[in-house]
């Protein structure tokens, strides 16, 4: 067999990987993507599209926000507790990063806000025959980016694992693959790129890192596969370790992206109260998903329950939801007593629409989670909440609605009055799409070691070196972490190839 070399090597095909591959390949290199998955695309094949500012669709949107106003949001949102040459670098290439991957065949549908509040910044992929947002349509994204880098002549490896960066004198020289039939081999390179997508599907790390349990205080989506194993593999080549943190949300277990109209129902900015029967939110920041995890994980064994009767439900019958978002779409809750019966009667994830996020939800059961009872008794009984403290708060909720929120100034639009009849819990928890960042990178995606220094030859994007928004992930600028994973892939590629052809390459 051929020995295995290239100018370039990038271990994941996922979001980032595929880029960076397809950006040093049109810069003539030879490049080699380890992929241990049979597809390209990783978790980003979930998702549905990305971050950019001062795109095309922006201007003709008449969006008005800038790179300048982005730049000065995200670095106001961290602190300054960010790496700002790489934010800067980001947020300036990522409107032409819209036109580099029209030229390649991805089609928009235009630029959304996640939520109410949020910026216009994400740009969500057209699916062919469609013009309807739609969950995993960012999958055509990276199948258009595969076939460039077919086109490209870039050798993709499926089924194909790194085990280990090769070094020499503190210098990157290859990387050691395990082939589909077990065998192992060290591929050559000068560059090696790392962008394995975090550790999302890691529990034991999950725990140590990041403190919380999957299963009992986290349920995250685990895309199969995402170990942090290219983490590992760069700290034991002396990366320095920065503190990865979980891109958090939060969800209702079982029912989230599969029971819709109940999911969108409970997350609408009704009471939403703890295990001692307290609110602890504004359930106006019910939309923002990201600060409603955090919030959530601060209560008495991180979780928390949003609470409906019938007097609400016919509140929203008559009405229509207050918040209506553009992934899910649910605007009644015309399905809500199909749903309840159906999540009642201990349907699962099989109840979710065909190709939907649902099918993630395997092995959790709705019942679970979701409660339904004809007294506030009999519902403080099933879920374990305070009887004393949920009645004190659901009569003071009640005087709030006339009076105004004493408790977390809600707008007066969202007080409905909880008046009586059958009353619903739904269970929340901490949820994440995946990690985010662990080791530190320049703006040209070079990974530094424990002191600071570059590690000559290496490099990583996507989730791996995203470590550029603090401690609580941007959601006000959605479409942020595939956004940095397209974004980064492609400096990543770029500078890979940059290196080689510099007096700095070490042979
Ligand atoms: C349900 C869901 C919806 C999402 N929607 C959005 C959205 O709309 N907008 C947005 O901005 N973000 C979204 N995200 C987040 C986005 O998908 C990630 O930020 C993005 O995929 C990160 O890209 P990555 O290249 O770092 O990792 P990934 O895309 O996950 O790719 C990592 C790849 O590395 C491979 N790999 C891992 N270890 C090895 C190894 N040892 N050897 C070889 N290969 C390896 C994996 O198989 C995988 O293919 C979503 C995530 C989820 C889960």
């Amino acid at each position: 067999m051929a020995k295995l070399e290239a100018d370039v090597i990038v271990i994941g095909g996922g979001a980032s990987g595929i880029t960076a591959a397809v950006a040093a390949a049109e810069k003539d290199a030879s490049v080699i993507v380890i992929e241990k998955g049979k597809t390209t695309g990783g978790a980003a094949n979930m998702g549905m599209g990305l971050f950019a500012v001062e795109s095309k669709y922006q201007k003709a949107q008449l969006v008005d926000f800038t790179k300048e106003d982005a730049y000065n949001f995200l670095m106001e949102f961290t602190h300054h507790n960010t790496n700002s040459r790489l934010v800067r670098r980001y947020i300036e290439q990522s409107g032409e990063t819209i036109d580099w991957l029209e030229a390649i065949g991805v089609q928009f549908l235009g630029s959304f806000k996640y939520f109410e509040g949020s910026k216009q910044t994400w740009h969500i992929v057209k699916t062919a025959g469609s013009n309807l947002p739609a969950e995993r349509a960012a999958s055509n994204m990276f199948k258009a980016l595969t076939d460039r880098a077919r086109e490209l002549e870039v050798d993709i490896l499926f089924e194909t694992k790194a085990l280990k960066i090769v070094t020499e004198d503190g210098h990157v020289t290859g990387v050691e693959i395990e082939h589909p039939d077990g065998s192992t081999e060290i591929a050559e390179s000068s560059a090696v790129i790392v962008a394995s997508g975090g550790f999302g599907d890691n529990p034991d790390m999950i725990k140590k890192i990041i403190g919380l349990e999957w299963g009992k205080n986290l349920f995250s989506f685990r895309i199969p596969g995402i170990k942090g194993e290219g983490l590992n593999m760069m700290w034991d080549s002396g990366a320095g370790e920065n503190t990865p943190v979980l891109e958090q949300t939060y969800t209702i277990p079982g029912v989230t992206d599969v029971f819709k109209t109940v999911s969108e129902t409970m997350r609408q900015p009704i009471l939403m109260v703890n295990l001692d029967g307290k609110r602890f939110i504004n359930e106006e920041k019910l939309n923002n998903p990201v600060y409603t995890g955090n919030a959530i994980r601060r209560q008495k064994l991180q979780t928390g329950f949003t609470i409906i009767d019938e007097s609400v439900l016919d509140y929203y019958r008559k009405k229509g939801l207050d918040y209506i978002t553009v992934h899910h779409n649910v605007k009644t809750v015309d399905h809500w007593e199909k749903e309840v019966s159906d999540i009642l009667s201990g349907k699962g994830s099989e109840a979710a629409e065909e190709g939907s996020l649902g099918d993630l939800s395997a092995g959790l059961l709705a019942k679970d989670f979701f409660y339904a009872a004809d007294s506030i008794e009999e519902l403080c009984e099933k879920t374990g909440i305070d009887e004393k403290g949920l009645k004190e708060t659901i009569a003071q909720y009640n005087e709030f609605v006339a009076e105004g929120d004493q408790d977390f100034f809600k707008h007066q639009k969202y007080m409905h009055p909880m008046t009586g009849g059958r009353v619903y819990a739904a269970q929340h928890y901490p949820c994440g799409y995946g990690t985010l960042g662990g080791v530190n990178v320049t703006d040209c995606m070079e990974v530094l070691d424990g002191g600071g220094d570059k590690i000559p030859g290496l490099y990583s994007c996507g989730t791996d070196a995203c470590g550029i928004f603090g401690d609580t992930y941007c959601f006000y600028l959605p479409g942020n972490t595939m956004g940095f994973a397209v974004n980064s892939g492609r400096i990543a590629g770029y500078e890979a190839v940059d290196y080689i052809d510099s007096d700095d390459f070490v042979e």
